[in-house]
């Protein structure tokens, strides 16, 4: 018997029976049928500023029609190509394209198909080159859902919950947090989060056992959290000292988001190998890891592999994205938006006291809410509360942050000044709403 296709509105409806509720039951599930550059277009036709860029993949708005060109002409001639049995052009070129412009002569590439992927990749490459056992992660970090990936994640405890055991030989240390340390100031904090990586070589693993220190050089998930740039060197030196390789996860940071086209540039701190997704291909699944050739090299025929990484769809639409961003200066647009939203947000701070902490580099810029008083007590409740009224007004916002406490504000990188100034209108307005 063939049954009547229920309407979209209908499915949505019934998107609870239908997909697996760690997938579909977030926030705020908008029945989202059409998007273009900044805007989306809900099934009513009412339009929202996006200033979430699909989780920071659309960095050049949704459907950039060079994008989508480059995609369509690809998936006209091929739509999938398994590495190694063929050899497509859009990838082999997006492979020496990224090799002109990685930092720190990163011109070795795995393709993959998400940021997940691309860490679990990571991990597996470092333990195999440097044949030892021992990864170093920080706390409050995101690095995604694969096995790999979750056993290195803790920005929240309840990713993890019931997914135990994770790979074994993961240990912690502290990301510093100037906003939340008890330190007098972001060096001493960062002196802090170093102090236990040397407790962690003096008691818990031997440096020569470490074969990588996995960090994202901006926190994401965790809240948007800005190291300062001397831990981040020191990381360097410890691992020239030691032998261990530095693996920057950039799926969050890179591709002009710190307004440089990687956070290593930002920072002036190179890493041995990159994790890249997100931006890469601005809303086309596709996954990297960089690395130099005397490491990506060592990891030989069969050591890993995938079928769909690397899809010459998706390499077409990164090589559009590479592009466009040198085309429309986005990497310049990205630093000067991402300033006036700075400029805007710490006025903001001066007249709320729900707003604890304002910061940012480039076009990643977050606002931590707190409870007024001392303390700086997370405050969730605010932010679930300002999510809401600045949706009904136009402007859809996600948070972040250990108790969903701050909200990231990542407007595609093609942001102009009107829109930027609409956004942060509606955001004012519904900080300002909220009683104290
Ligand atoms: N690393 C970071 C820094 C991320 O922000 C994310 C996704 N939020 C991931 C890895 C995982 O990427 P994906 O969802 O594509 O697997």
């Amino acid at each position: 018997m063939i049954r009547e296709a229920p309407t979209f509105e209908e499915l949505i409806e019934r998107r609870h029976e239908l997909l697996a509720p760690c997938f579909a039951q977030d926030w705020p599930n908008l029945p989202v049928e059409l998007a273009a550059g900044v805007y989306l277009y809900d099934s009513w036709g009412k339009r929202y500023l996006d200033f979430l860029s699909g989780f920071g993949a659309c960095n050049l708005g949704h459907n950039h029609p060079k994008v989508v060109a480059a995609a369509r002409e690809q998936m006209e001639r091929m739509v999938h190509a398994p590495i190694g049995v063929s050899t497509p052009e859009s990838t082999l070129r997006l492979a020496w394209e990224l090799g002109q412009i990685m930092p720190g002569e990163a011109n070795m590439f795995f393709f993959g198909n998400s940021g997940g992927e691309a860490v679990d990749g990571a991990l597996k490459l470092a333990r195999y080159v440097t044949g030892r056992p021992g990864i170093i992660a920080f706390l409050g970090g995101f690095h995604g859902r694969t096995m790999g990936a979750i056993s290195v994640t803790t920005s929240k405890v309840r990713y993890r919950s019931g997914h135990d055991p994770f790979i074994p030989e993961v240990y912690f240390a502290r990301f510093p947090y100037p906003f939340r340390s008890s330190a007098p100031d972001p060096e001493s904090c960062a002196q802090e989060a170093l102090q236990d990586i040397e407790r962690l070589f003096e008691y818990v693993i031997a440096p020569q056992d470490v074969a990588a220190f996995l960090v994202e050089p901006v926190q994401g998930e965790g809240g948007y959290v800005i190291p300062p740039r001397s831990w981040l060197l020191a990381l360097r030196q410890l691992c020239d000292q030691h032998g261990i390789l530095l693996i920057f996860d950039e799926v969050q940071t890179g591709f002009g988001r710190t307004g440089e086209l990687f956070a290593a540039q930002t920072f002036g701190v190179d890493p041995d190998i990159f994790c890249l997704a997100k931006g890469i291909a601005n809303g086309f699944p596709l996954g990297a890891i960089a690395a130099r050739r005397e490491i990506m090299q060592a990891w030989g025929p069969a050591s890993h592999g995938t079928t769909f990484g690397g899809s010459p769809v998706s390499c077409a639409a990164a090589l559009a994205t590479l592009q466009v961003i040198r085309e429309e200066g986005l990497l310049e647009n990205a630093r000067a938006q991402g300033a006036y939203m700075l400029e805007h947000l710490l006025g903001l701070k001066a007249e709320s006291t729900l707003v604890g902490d304002v910061r940012g580099v480039g076009l990643m810029v977050a606002v931590e809410f707190v409870r007024p008083g001392a303390g700086k007590e997370p405050n969730p409740e605010a932010v679930r509360r300002i999510l809401d009224r600045a949706l009904e007004g136009g402007l859809l916002l996600y948070p972040c942050g250990h108790w969903t406490q701050t909200i990231r504000l990542i407007p595609p990188l093609t942001i102009t000044r009107q829109q930027l100034e609409e956004g942060l209108a509606i955001f004012r307005q519904a900080v300002l709403e909220q009683a104290v």
